[in-house]
């Protein structure tokens, strides 16, 4: 069914960038036999999976959506991939993604933009808008992401998908290609809470392959997502995620996701994170500033694409050759930008001040969860805008990021859950919780379904 799936919607929507349906098929079978055969099989064994084109699978190109990477296979599977695979989910193929991962809307890939599939004019939100958009159109249960910035809850938010960020560590990044190291977490998309947990269970967990893992056992998330009521929860509402900018329907979706909370037993107040307004233009150099160092390998040496290679030329000029060609604008700007953040010059007046305000975020952080379990906000201020509305204007391409960015910047857990529709388009509701305590946003977003 999800094969069929593909074959009728991938035209148009241009989620999936490579689909291997004979291997899914065989490895299907494979299951199914194993189960006849009265084997114990784990609660995901035979569900069909996308997974973003920037983890690392050894049986499907990993493009990361650049042309830097066009048609280049790893040698090794990422720590999320081997562990889909051992608990026998079927990798059905990867899927579309901004290149790099920057971007809010995935119109920077290499290989076409993915479109929404609640209106295929607009954007299914960025940079996992493939996976997204895969399981919102009924193309795959489940898909796996990366969130630096918000990169699995705003296109959770526009699509109408569960989308969670779980805390920094939590999820392997081994074999995810680098973006922003100290940011980067993977997670799940899915199209409830409790599907959700169940794959966050599969993928999570203590990785040795992955200095920055939390040797920690994963909290029982499926057990959390089944809850029924928030009694003795308290609920802050960011009072610096609301007013100018956010449309109204969005806000009104988010007030009645609240008044549910507030139904099934939570207490409600608000609360004051200031520095959050900055979170945006910090993360505009923390961000760029280690893409610009991890993107340095992509020289034409060791990976993907090699320009102008004629033997007449210097090793020198076939790297500019390469990078002139296999990165496209959004990635030529970031690393211009994050060189110069962290030139000798300006390191302290840009880098260094925004790992400043990067302390000050996590000082909000914690101040708010001495009164309160977990915070909510809208994901995003808007619902999915038009393709190329936003293309011309980075700056309006970077605020779809508003709400999520600061739970990268301290390593928190984050989900974007569904909240309705504005003018028949989603709309999500972001909650966030203190590092390691995932479980509280699968109780939140269980009774908010
Ligand atoms: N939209 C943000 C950016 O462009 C976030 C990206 C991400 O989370 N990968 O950097």
């Amino acid at each position: 069914a999800c094969l069929d799936q593909i074959a009728a919607l991938n035209p148009v929507l241009n989620a999936f960038l490579s689909v291997d349906g004979d291997a899914a098929l065989v490895q299907a079978r494979a299951i199914d036999a194993h189960r006849a055969a009265g084997e114990e099989l784990g609660p995901l064994a035979g569900i069909p999976i996308g997974v973003k084109d920037n983890f690392c699978t050894t049986d499907f190109p990993t493009t990361c959506g650049s042309r830097m990477l066009d048609g280049w296979v790893p040698p090794y599977d990422s720590t999320v991939v081997a562990r889909l695979r051992e608990a026998g989910l079927v990798i059905v193929g990867k899927t579309n993604m901004d290149e790099f991962a920057m971007g809010s809307s995935t119109e920077t890939s290499f290989f076409g933009p993915t479109r929404n599939p609640w209106d295929t004019d607009r954007i299914p939100g960025g940079s996992g808008g493939g996976s997204a958009a895969a399981v919102a159109a009924f193309m795959v249960p489940l898909a796996v992401g990366s969130d630096t910035g918000g990169s699995i809850r705003q296109p959770g938010s526009v699509t109408g998908t569960v989308g969670v960020k779980p805390t920094y560590g939590g999820v392997s990044r081994y074999g995810l290609v680098a973006m922003a190291s100290s940011l980067d977490q993977p997670g799940p998309v899915a199209r409830s809470t409790e599907d959700a947990a169940l794959l966050q269970q599969v993928i999570g967990g203590y990785d040795r392959h992955d200095s920055a893992s939390i040797n920690q056992p994963v909290p029982d998330l499926v057990e959390a997502s089944r809850a029924t009521d928030l009694a003795g929860v308290r609920v802050g509402i960011v009072s610096e995620f609301k007013g100018e900018g956010y449309e109204p329907g969005v806000l009104d979706r988010f007030e009645e996701a609240v008044e549910v909370l507030r139904g099934a037993g939570a207490e409600i107040v608000e609360v004051s994170c200031p520095s959050f307004t900055y979170a945006l233009p910090a993360y505009y150099l923390i961000q760029p500033a280690e893409l610009s160092s991890n993107l340095a390998r992509f020289d034409g040496m060791r990976y993907g694409l090699r320009a102008g290679d004629d033997g007449t030329k210097s090793a020198e000029q076939v790297m500019n050759l390469t990078r002139e060609e296999g990165f496209g604008r959004e990635a030529k700007r970031r690393i211009i930008i994050g060189t110069y953040a962290l030139s000798a010059g300006y390191y302290d007046a840009y880098y260094g001040s925004a790992q400043k305000v990067r302390s000050l975020i996590q000082q909000d952080f914690d101040k708010a969860f001495e009164q309160v379990d977990v915070l909510v906000s809208p994901t995003t201020p808007t619902v999915a805008f038009r393709l190329g509305e936003r293309t011309a204007d980075p700056m309006s391409m970077y605020l779809a990021d508003l709400c999520t960015i600061p739970s990268n910047m301290a390593g928190n857990a984050a989900a974007s859950f569904p909240a309705g529709l504005s003018e028949g388009l989603p709309v999500g509701l972001q909650v966030m919780a203190p590092p390691m305590e995932d479980a509280r946003l699968y109780r939140v977003g269980g009774v908010l379904e």
